[in-house]
């Protein structure tokens, strides 16, 4: 067992830290308050290779591995506590894998390069109104073969990167049921794109937090997309988007890390300088405490995240994990990073006593960014749990069919 990084790993560290804190963390109370990210930020992302960095070579991606990925996302989170741009990255990061692992190469001729340069966003649509958790039970969108096109029905809800994909271009993986009378085995992946679709109207939500990111929805109503637009195998959907959750929780808890870190950084310098009762905040036992329990659960958050970014390698790199192991260490990753991310900062704005109630720190940014995980993206708490279940006790165990 070996803890330490490769000369690459510090080397692409490096570059995402130095682009991250002098480009990145100026701009984040003006990227929550304009809920945009500046065009420039995007596109030296992309010249640096950090927009869908998992995407082939080929079709422009930096071809970097989980561990690689990972690395950028915990520096991104380290700059971005609000999150946005963190967002960004790991939506495109996952799904712009899956696209760049089972698209046909029409598609991704004609949208990787444009994600992998900034000049087009690749999200990830699978929430339905019904409900996200249940997707299986609740999605109603559909997709029929008409002539050489697909046809598709339905409706998205909560879903990230709404604005971007329509004024940018790109696409949005979006699920459809391709077999009513199948459960997992009757949903198709397709890459829609949102952008002058005149069948396709979008609607846009007001969040609490990572406001340089938009949410919001669509209705499709009778949406032609090419045939080549199906990604991957008929009626295998489900599978490939199981795939992208199990990546992008990865890059989740590399993200609360990031984001972890830069708070504690924070709290520990304002507790060494702050005096009450003439001694230093950090000098009382009630402050030492807390420091350590969060210390220790950052510290054990990012050894679970990294260990399931090397699960993925381990899977993608030399096929010698499955996904059944990939899934279990990520959704561990993802339950804890998101719980353990809020309670230092939490913990943090205690420290700062009243200014930490102001805007005057980026905390209160973070604690409503961090909340998003917590909430529903890329799963919620209790469906990871649920996972963690089946992968100890078996799919007999599992409270649904
Ligand atoms: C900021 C944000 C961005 C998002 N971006 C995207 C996106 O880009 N693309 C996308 O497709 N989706 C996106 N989502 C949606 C997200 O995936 C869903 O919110 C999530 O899957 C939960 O679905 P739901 O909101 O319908 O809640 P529900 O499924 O209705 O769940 C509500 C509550 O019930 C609990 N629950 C449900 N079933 C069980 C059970 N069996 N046992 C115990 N508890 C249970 C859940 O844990 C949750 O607490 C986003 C969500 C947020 C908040």
């Amino acid at each position: 067992m070996d803890f330490s990084w490769t000369d690459e790993q510090e080397i692409w560290r490096k570059t995402a830290r130095d682009f991250a804190q002098k480009k990145i963390k100026p701009k984040v109370r003006e990227i929550d308050t304009n809920k945009k990210i500046p065009e420039e930020i995007i596109k030296d992302m992309g010249k640096l290779g950090l927009l869908a960095p998992t995407a082939s070579t080929e079709y422009g991606g930096a071809g970097v591995d989980w561990t690689m990925a990972a690395i950028a996302a915990e520096e991104l989170g380290r700059a971005d506590i609000s999150l946005a741009i963190p967002v960004l990255y790991l939506v495109e990061a996952a799904w712009g894998f899956i696209f760049s692992q089972y698209g046909t190469e029409e598609a991704k001729k004609k949208y990787l390069p444009k994600i992998t340069s900034g000049d087009a966003f690749c999200g990830i649509a699978v929430t339905e109104p019904e409900g996200g958790s249940d997707i299986v039970g609740a999605a109603k969108t559909k997709a029929e073969k008409k002539g050489k096109n697909w046809l598709l029905n339905g409706e998205k809800i909560f879903i990230s990167g709404i604005t971007e994909s329509s004024k940018w271009g790109g696409i949005h993986l979006t699920l459809a049921r391709t077999n009513p009378s199948k459960a997992h085995k009757g949903f198709s992946f397709f890459a829609l794109p949102l952008k002058d679709n005149p069948n396709v109207k979008t609607t846009l939500f007001e969040d609490m937090g990572r406001m340089g990111i938009s949410t919001g929805g669509f209705t499709m109503e009778n949406v032609e997309i090419p045939e080549n637009h199906l990604i991957g195998k008929f009626n295998r959907g489900f599978y490939y988007a199981m795939e992208g959750f199990s990546a992008a929780r990865v890059l989740i808890g590399a993200t609360c890390v990031g984001a972890s870190e830069a708070a504690m950084e924070l709290g520990i310098e304002h507790i060494k300088t702050r005096k009450a009762f003439g001694r230093p905040l950090g000098s009382f036992e009630g402050i030492q405490f807390p420091l350590a329990e969060h210390h220790c659960n950052i510290d054990a958050v990012k050894l679970q995240t990294y260990r399931a970014a090397w699960t993925m390698d381990k899977m993608y790199k030399e096929n010698k994990a499955t996904h059944h192991d990939v899934a279990i260490a990520a959704a561990i990753a993802k339950l804890r990073a998101p719980i353990y991310a809020f309670g230092v900062m939490n913990e943090v704005a205690d420290w700062l006593g009243a200014t930490g109630y102001t805007k005057e720190y980026p905390i209160e940014m973070g604690i409503r960014g961090v909340r998003s995980y917590s909430i529903g993206a890329e799963g919620t708490m209790n469906i990871m749990k649920i996972i963690i279940g089946r992968e100890l006790l078996g799919k007999e165990f599992l409270p649904y069919k």
